[in-house]
């Protein structure tokens, strides 16, 4: 049994039947036998419109007012989700980013994450549930208002939750099939990279990928979560970004049986 961190990026909870599959794939982890602790992004372009509206009724709107409004994203596809999971006879329990005892300094829109109090998520695993934890989004404790991560905040969630929970892997759910060599949507000879050091993914995030937002890889790095990032719909191998990346790399050399030079070449 391992504990699972997933996260559903916005592509993947754009409209609710994507949420129904996204639910799908939640369940079958946990029928194999494992925990899950799952985190989702706004549905679609939810965060955009949002800021849209708040334009539009107020040019400049108060960060306080904004980063509440913003959170309520996170929270309708978290809420969805909870609910498609339930459908499907499992159970499930969805928690604000407050809820779930994330902690953070209390600069609104862009909050970096202090702390992170899991006691109550590990209750409801233990319970065999399934928990549901809304992305972007944290508690002030000096201010007690909610803020937000900054763009992108929702891969910092999970990767903050697996590194308090210790869970085995965080698996990021997106609309590619793992990080490439280029943006596989402009360039049709990008090739898929198995396997990346957190360095690697930091250099390619710092360059503007935007598969992994930066300050989640450098949260992974610090805590060598091990994360996987994954198609949403297909089953693709992904691409795994973790330290002990050079071993599973390297070409295994062909063993005692083959003749001195025969081996692959190792470029
Ligand atoms: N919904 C937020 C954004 O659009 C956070 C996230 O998706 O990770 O940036
Ligand atoms: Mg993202």
């Amino acid at each position: 049994m391992a504990l699972i961190v997933q996260k559903y990026g916005g592509s993947s909870v754009w409209s609710t039947d994507r949420i129904k599959h996204a639910a799908r794939r939640v369940v079958a982890a946990h029928t194999a036998g494992h925990e899950v602790v799952v985190v989702v992004s706004a549905m679609g372009d939810t965060t955009d419109r949002l800021l849209g509206m708040a334009r539009e009724v107020d040019p400049v709107p108060p960060p306080r007012e904004l980063d509440l409004l913003l959170a309520s994203g996170e929270q309708v596809s978290n809420t969805l989700t909870a609910m498609a999971i339930h459908a499907l006879g499992a159970r499930a329990c969805s928690l604000s980013g407050p809820q779930a005892g994330i902690v953070t300094t209390s600069v609104h829109g862009e909050a970096h994450i202090v702390d992170v109090r899991p006691e109550r998520i590990r209750r409801l695993l233990d319970h065999g549930a399934i928990v549901l934890v809304a992305g972007f989004q944290g508690v002030c404790r000096e201010t007690g208002e909610v803020t937000t991560l900054g763009r992108g905040g929702s891969d910092t969630t999970a990767i903050a939750l697996a590194a308090a929970l210790k869970a085995d892997v965080c698996e990021i759910y997106t609309d590619v099939d793992g990080v490439y060599t280029a943006d596989p949507r402009l360039v049709p000879t990008a090739r898929l990279l198995r396997h990346l050091t957190y360095e690697e993914m930091w250099e390619l995030a710092a360059a503007g990928a935007r598969v992994l937002a930066l300050r989640s890889v450098e949260h992974a790095w610090r805590y060598g979560v091990t994360v996987h990032v994954r198609s949403a719909q297909g089953d693709g191998p992904g691409t795994v970004v973790s330290d002990r990346l050079r071993e599973v790399r390297e070409p295994v050399l062909v063993g005692a049986a083959a003749p001195a030079g025969a081996g692959p070449e190792v470029p």
